[in-house]
C-alpha cells in the first residue's frame, strides 16, 4: 500500500499511524535538515504529542538546503509528508509507525525567499537543525566561523538571495526585526557539545559580517538553547525498504530505521514557547552539561575503546564486539573506572543503570552499525571524547590505564594494516600525517601521541606515556585479544 494520507486507513494493523487530525495541524516548526536523525527523534517526539491531542499549532516544516536534498522532498511530497519510523529490537522484531508531524518540505535552492518569508512568518516559533558538524562552518582547529567559505562569501555579498542555513536564518530574522516580530528560538539538534553556544556563536559571526549592529542584536535577542540528543540512526538501506514493503506491506520511499532507546535533554530557554515535550519523555534542564559529558565520556568514548580493538581482533561490526565477554568487561571497566569518576553529578540518572543500557544497545545485532563508520575521522574524536578524560583522571589521580590502552589501539590501527595482513582503509582528515607517523610505531613508540595538535603535553605524562607503551608493545607482540585478556585479568 503506497503511504499518504488517503491510504492511511488501509494499512496493516500492526502499523501504527496518527490518531490526531492532520488537517488539524498548523506549522510552528521550521526545522533545517531532514535527514535520518531528525525524522527518528524531535518528529518522532512531536508527533508523539500529537498523539496526545497536544501541539496541533507545532508542526514542522522541513527545509532542505543542500542540492541533494531534492530526493527527501520528492519522497516526502509524494507521500503527504508521511513517513514510516521502524523501531529495530533487539530480538528481531519490528516497529513501524507513521509519523505525521511534518507538514510542509520547503526545497531553499529552488526558492530561497518561501525558506525566508515562512520562517519570518509569526506563527513559526522555533527553528531547528540537524546540519552535521560540518553545517556549523566553524575552523577544526581555531573554532572560529569560516568567513572564506565560498557560499558565506556569496551569501554576504547577496544577503536577499542566501543559499546557506545562515544566510537564510539571518536574513529571516532580520525581516521579524523589521516587522516588529519577536525572534524566534534557534534549537540545535546535532552532535556538537555545547550546540546551543557553538550556534550562537556561528550565527552572530555571520550577522556581524553583515554588520555589526546585526551580530551584536542577534546574540542579546535570539534564544539558542543546548541540548543533547541520542539514538542511533543508521543511514537507510535498500534493504530496509524492501524489509517494510515485505513484512508490512508499506510502500515507503524513504522510512526511517533505529534503535529503541532515545534520550533528549533540553535547556528550557524558548522566550516563544515551546510544545510540552516533557509530557513524552524530553528532558528540560537548566544546565545540559551534566548529560552531555555523561554522553560523551560513556557513550561516545566507548565506541571508541570498542572500535579499534575490536576491529584488530577481526570484528567488523559494534554488536560482534558487545556480545563478547572478554570486550564487555574491558568497556564496563573504562565506564566505572575512567569515564565516570570525571562527570559531574548528573539529575535523574543512575549512571550504572545507563552503563549496562549502552552495553545492550550497543549489542543490538539489527542495528548493525560498523566499526568502520566508529573508526572514521578518530583525530576529531579521541581528542574531543577520550583526552580530556585521560587528563581529568591524571589529575585525580584516577586510572587511566584502559583509556591509554584505546589511544595505542588507535595509533596501532593507524598503520593501515590489520592482525591477518589485510589494508585497512583509513577515513580521517589527517590520513596521510597519521598514518606516515604509526608506520614508525616500532621504531618511534611514544611519536604518535607527542603530536600535540591532538594530545597537547599528554606524551610529557610518564604515567599515560607508560600505560601507553605498554599497550602499543603488546599489541605489536601478542595482537589485539590477548592484550586485552592481559589487561582485564590485571584489574581483576
Ligand atoms: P543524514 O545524512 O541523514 O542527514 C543530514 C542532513 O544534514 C541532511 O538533510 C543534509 O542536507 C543536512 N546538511 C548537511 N550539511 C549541511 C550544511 N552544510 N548545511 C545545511 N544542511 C546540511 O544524517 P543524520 O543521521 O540525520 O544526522 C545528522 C546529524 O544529527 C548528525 O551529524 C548528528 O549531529 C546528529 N545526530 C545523529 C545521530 C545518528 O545516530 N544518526 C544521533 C545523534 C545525533
Amino acid at each position: 500500500t503506497q503511504l499518504n494520507n488517503h491510504n492511511m486507513g488501509a494499512l496493516s494493523a500492526a502499523v501504527e499511524t496518527p490518531t490526531y487530525d492532520r488537517q488539524a495541524l498548523t506549522p510552528g516548526i521550521v526545522h533545517i535538515g531532514v535527514g535520518g536523525f531528525h525524522r527518528a527523534h524531535q518528529a518522532m517526539y512531536l508527533d508523539a504529542l500529537m498523539n496526545q491531542g497536544e501541539a496541533l499549532e507545532w508542526g514542522i516544516v522541513g527545509v532542505g538546503v543542500m542540492p541533494g536534498d531534492k530526493r527527501m522532498q520528492q519522497a516526502l511530497a509524494a507521500q503527504d509528508y508521511l513517513y514510516t519510523l521502524v523501531v529495530k529490537h533487539p530480538d528481531g522484531e519490528y516497529q513501524p509507525r507513521v509519523i505525521g508531524s511534518m507538514v510542509d518540505y520547503l526545497f531553499a535552492p529552488e526558492d530561497p525567499e518561501a525558506v525566508i518569508e515562512k520562517m519570518a512568518d509569526p506563527t513559526i516559533k522555533i527553528v531547528s537543525l540537524t546540519v552535521t558538524e560540518g553545517g556549523y562552518n566553524f575552523h577544526p582547529v581555531t573554532g572560529e566561523f569560516n568567513l572564506d567559505s565560498p557560499q558565506v562569501r556569496d551569501d554576504l555579498a547577496h544577503p536577499e538571495q542566501p543559499s546557506t542555513s545562515f544566510g537564510l536564518v539571518v536574513e529571516a530574522l532580520v525581516r521579524r526585526r523589521a516587522r516588529g516580530i519577536a525572534p524566534f528560538t534557534v534549537m540545535s539538534c546535532d552532535n556538537i557539545q555545547g550546540n546551543g553556544d557553538v550556534a550562537k556563536r556561528m550565527f552572530s559571526a555571520y550577522a556581524r559580517a553583515r554588520s555589526a549592529g546585526l551580530g551584536d542584536w542577534l546574540a542579546a535577542e535570539v534564544a539558542f538553547p543546548n541540548a543533547m540528543v541520542d539514538r542511533i540512526t543508521p543511514v537507510t538501506a535498500p534493504t530496509d525498504i524492501e524489509e517494510l514493503a515485505q513484512r508490512f506491506d508499506v510502500e515507503d520511499a524513504w522510512p526511517v530505521v533505529c534503535e529503541p532507546f532515545s534520550q533528549w535533554v533540553l535547556e528550557d530557554h524558548f522566550p516563544l514557547g515551546r510544545p510540552a515535550l516533557e509530557k513524552v519523555g524530553v528532558q528540560l534542564v537548566d544546565d545540559v552539561e551534566p548529560y552531555e559529558l555523561m554522553k560523551l565520556r560513556l557513550l561516545n568514548a566507548s565506541h571508541q575503546a570498542l572500535a579499534y580493538f575490536g576491529y584488530l581482533a577481526g570484528y567488523r561490526y559494534a554488536h560482534e564486539v558487545c556480545q563478547d565477554p572478554l570486550f564487555v568487561e574491558f568497556l564496563l571497566g573504562y565506564m566505572r573506572e575512567e569515564g565516570t569518576p570525571t562527570l559531574a553529578p548528573v539529575p535523574g540518572v543512575d549512571l550504572e543503570t545507563y552503563r549496562l543500557t549502552l552495553i545492550e544497545r550497543f549489542a543490538n545485532p539489527q542495528i548493525k552499525d560498523t566499526l568502520a563508520r566508529l573508526c572514521a575521522e578518530s583525530s576529531d574524536r579521541i581528542p574531543k571524547w577520550l583526552v580530556p578524560v585521560i587528563r581529568q583522571q591524571l589529575s585525580q589521580g584516577g586510572e587511566i590505564e584502559r583509556s591509554a590502552a584505546v589511544v595505542a589501539s588507535w595509533a596501532r590501527y593507524a598503520e593501515g594494516t590489520d592482525e591477518q595482513g589485510e589494508a585497512i582503509d583509513i577515513v580521517d582528515r589527517l590520513r596521510e600525517p597519521l598514518m606516515a607517523i604509526a608506520t614508525n610505531n616500532r621504531t618511534c613508540p611514544a611519536a604518535f601521541v607527542e603530536n600535540r595538535e591532538l594530545f597537547g603535553d599528554l606524551a610529557d605524562q610518564p604515567r599515560f606515556l607508560n600505560a601507553y607503551l605498554k599497550t602499543l608493545t603488546s599489541l605489536h607482540e601478542r595482537g589485539a585479544r590477548a592484550t586485552l585478556e592481559t589487561l582485564v585479568a590485571s584489574k581483576g
